[in-house]
This record gives C-alpha cells, structure tokens and sequence, in this order.
C-alpha cells in the first residue's frame, strides 16, 4: 500500500483538486493526506491570533473572507444541486464552528480547534467530489488514528493499532482520504504537527502501516540543491540519504516538514518528492543510500541564537560541558550547532522562550554573550573522514562573509557556517555559484 501527500498548492484550487485524478490511480489500494487548501492554514492562525486578542469582530471579519472564498470554491468543484449542497452543509459546518467560538473562552486549545479546520474542510470537501464522480472512497479522521504524546511526540504504534483496523473495515475500497497535520495530544484535545505537518503525516502512516511507499507530491520537482526562492538556476537531486533529507529539512529546505524523514527512515520506506504541475519529472528518491563523492545541496534556517559561554574554569575541568547541556535539557531547548575551545563553548538554539533563563543559568558557570538574528548555513555532501578538500571549497566560496561558527565532522555529511542573517543571501549564491 502506498501513502500519497499533496501538499496546499496541489489542493489550491478545484481545478487542481480535481486534476489530482490524473496522479492518484483509484484502483490501487492507498492512503491519500490533504493539506489545507493553500492560504487556509495562514487565515486560520490569523483568525486564531484575533481570537486570543480578543478582537471578536477583526476574527468574524476574517471568517466572512475566508467562508466567501469557499462559497466561489464549492460552486467549481461540484455541479449536481445533491453534490452542491452536501458542499454547503460542509462550509456551514465549519465555519459556524469558527464563528460560535465567540462565545467561548479563548485559549490556545480553541486555537489548535480554528487551524484544524483547513484540512478537515479540504478532506471533506475532496470526498463529496469524489462520491459526485462515482469514485468510491473511505474518508478517515485523523484525529482518531494521529496522536502525540507529552513530549509532542507522535506515536507511531498508536497509528498502527488504530489506522490498520479502520483500513481493514472496508476491504472493498480502495482510496482513503484523510486530514494532514492534524492529531491529538496526549489530553484527548485537538493539536497538530507544526506548520508543514502534512508530509509528516504521510511519513507517519507510512510507517504505522508500514507501507511500500512514501510520496510527497508538491509544487516543484524535487529536494533542490538550493533554496529556489533565494537562488537562481538550482537543480532538483534525483537520490538522497535518509540522513541527508533529514539535515536538510531540519536545516531549512521548505519542501519537507524538519522531522517528516525520521519515521520513513526507521522502517525503511523510501520516500519521493514528486511535483503535481509536472507529474512526468523524475522528483526526489530518498532511501538508505547515498551518492557518493558530491556535494548535493545547501539549505538555511533562519531566526537562530548563538550562545557563548566562556570560562577559564572549564581548562582541563571534565564534567563542563555536561553542567552546560543540562542547563539546556531542563528547559527542553535543543541545541543545533556546537564548537568548543578550550576555554569556551558555543552553542545555537532556535526556541527562545526559556533564553533568559537559561541565561541566568549559564551564568553561574562563566561569562555569556548572546547573539540574536543568526542563520544556519547547513552544506550536505559525502565528507566522510577519508575526504579531502571539500571543506576547503566551502571556505573559499565563502572567504568574503564574516563566519561566527563553523561545524564539520558530527556526521559524514554535513558542514554547517553560522553566519549573520544579514549575510545569508549572499552566503547561499555565492556556495552555489562556486559548488555547483
Ligand atoms: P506544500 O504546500 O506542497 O507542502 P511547501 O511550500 O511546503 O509545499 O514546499 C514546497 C516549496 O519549498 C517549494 O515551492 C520551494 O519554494 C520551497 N523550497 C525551499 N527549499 C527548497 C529546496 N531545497 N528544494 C525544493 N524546494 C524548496
Ligand atoms: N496546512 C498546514 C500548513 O499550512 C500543514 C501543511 O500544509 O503541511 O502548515
Ligand atoms: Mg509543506
């Protein structure tokens, strides 16, 4: 059995909907995820954020616009007067949802409630059409096979005991269409995965299913070796490493949700990166193996924190760099990138929320200096230990940009700058003009 995503664009208008077809074969036996159409998610949070202000009218403003949107969407999607208005219960549904949390008090659990409505309504939306055409399909909720733990972490078995049996349910079908991003949480409440949860979704049911295959079909033609909003002329990687993917998207390839490869990689599901616009083109493979020889790809991640602790207690003390990381660990913040000297450590964190903490904490230990508005600059090749002269080309490309961290050899494939985010555009062009 397959696993198919489409991601927002891919949903984004009925024309695509309907296109989607062309792509998914109805008599294969598989799992379709939906991401919300593309722009819900982002009015959602903004309905959301005026809720928690308590600006009630700015959020029934921003309903009327969104339900308006949906009113023109049905009217294309579907025809028959039965179909058409099986629709309309649907976006009455939803939205009066929306609109009666008014009368509620909102917190963040309403909140969770208002961004899950995009793919609830893609999803229902995509179902009603199908039933229209004729095309028989089981329309599966993930909230009843999707859930997190305390720790914000899926459980894959859960998804195994309790998808497999709704699957069984209906041996007679072959499509099931169910909601991306969307689960619950460890209390039963409605939560999700983060922005861009879909593809780990799909990369979750693959592995609680344990399906033949992963396919994340979205609007470009592959993992780039760049980021295709920053640069010029990048070019899509027909095969990647799990290890590879992963570093990318964590490191901030747009294209795959930063935990989406883990749960594919540990049962080995290969997943590929297929684009909706252009079916045909080969797209992405990532399995367990790894072209050899290359540097294959750079990607950027925005909005990091470098923290400097220095002390000259820490010469020849051993147990240091433990006080240091529980520091971190009690506040459950966790550190991309490390570069120790003998009298000082630097680390860099993306969630800030306990800084001043943490700050105050490290303090005890030596003297801090904090630097905000950093980013990654992650490179992605084969630098085994054997390799010479990659890092070498990285340098050079980059000779001309003040360089904060640098990081090579925590695994075979990865070389990662700091630089300042001021610097990043150039930092991008210029490794691409001189690596690629
Ligand atoms: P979807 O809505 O299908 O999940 P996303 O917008 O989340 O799609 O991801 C696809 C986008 O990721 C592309 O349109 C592209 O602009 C962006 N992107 C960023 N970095 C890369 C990269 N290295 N390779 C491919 N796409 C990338
Ligand atoms: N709709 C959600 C978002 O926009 C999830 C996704 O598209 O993957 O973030
Ligand atoms: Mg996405």
């Amino acid at each position: 059995m397959k696993v198919l995503k489409f991601g927002g664009t891919s949903v984004g208008s009925p024309a695509r909907m309907k296109a989607l077809l062309d792509i998914i074969n109805p008599a294969e036996r598989q799992v379709v995820v939906l991401s919300a159409v593309s722009g819900t998610t982002n009015s959602l949070v903004e309905i959301g954020q005026a809720y928690l202000a308590g600006d009630k009218k700015k959020a029934a403003q921003l309903i009327t616009i969104l339900k308006d949107k949906y009113e023109i969407f049905i009217k294309e999607l579907l025809a028959k007067p039965e179909f058409l208005s099986q629709g309309q219960e649907v976006i009455d549904y939803h939205f009066s949802l929306l609109s009666n949390l008014a009368n509620d008090h909102f917190t963040n659990i309403e909140d969770k409630i208002v961004v899950a409505q995009g793919e609830l309504l893609s999803t229902t939306l995509y179902h009603v059409y199908l039933k229209e055409i004729g095309v028989p399909s089981v329309l599966l909720p993930a909230l009843d096979f999707m859930k997190i733990d305390e720790d914000n972490e899926p459980i894959v078995d859960y998804i195994t005991e309790n998808l497999q049996p709704l699957l069984d349910q209906h041996p007679e079908v072959d499509l099931f269409i169910t909601q991306g991003y969307i689960c619950r949480n460890a209390y039963g409440e409605i939560d999700n995965l983060r922005r861009g949860g879909s593809d780990y979704t799909a990369s979750l049911i693959g592995a609680g299913i344990r399906s033949e295959e992963v396919q994340i079909w979205t609007d470009i033609d592959g993992m780039h070796n760049n980021d295709p909003r920053i640069v010029k002329g990048t070019q899509p990687i027909a095969q990647l490493s799990f290890d590879e993917a992963a570093e990318l998207a964590y490191f901030g390839a747009k294209i795959l949700h930063p935990q989406s490869v883990f749960p594919a990689q540990r049962y080995k599901i290969p997943v590929r990166l297929l684009n909706t616009m252009d079916p045909k083109a080969q797209g992405t493979l990532i399995t367990n193996t790894s072209e050899k020889d290359k540097i294959k790809s750079i990607a950027a991640k925005d909005a990091i924190t470098a923290i400097k602790i220095q002390s000259s207690r820490m010469l020849l003390a051993h147990g240091f760099l433990r006080k240091v990381f529980e520091v971190f660990e009690r506040y459950k913040t966790s550190i991309d990138m490390i570069t120790t000297s003998e009298v000082g450590v630097s680390v860099t964190i993306d969630d800030t929320t306990y800084l001043g903490d943490i700050t105050k904490e490290l303090n005890t230990y030596g003297s801090v200096e904090i630097d905000v508005n950093q980013t990654i600059i992650c490179v992605v090749g084969d630098f085994g230990a054997e390799k010479h002269g990659y890092a070498a080309r990285v340098l050079e490309a980059v000779k001309h940009i003040p360089l904060r961290m640098i990081s090579y050899g925590g695994s075979d494939h990865n070389l990662s700058l700091l630089v300042k985010t001021e610097d990043k555009v150039e930092t991008l062009r210029s490794l691409h003009n001189r690596l690629f």
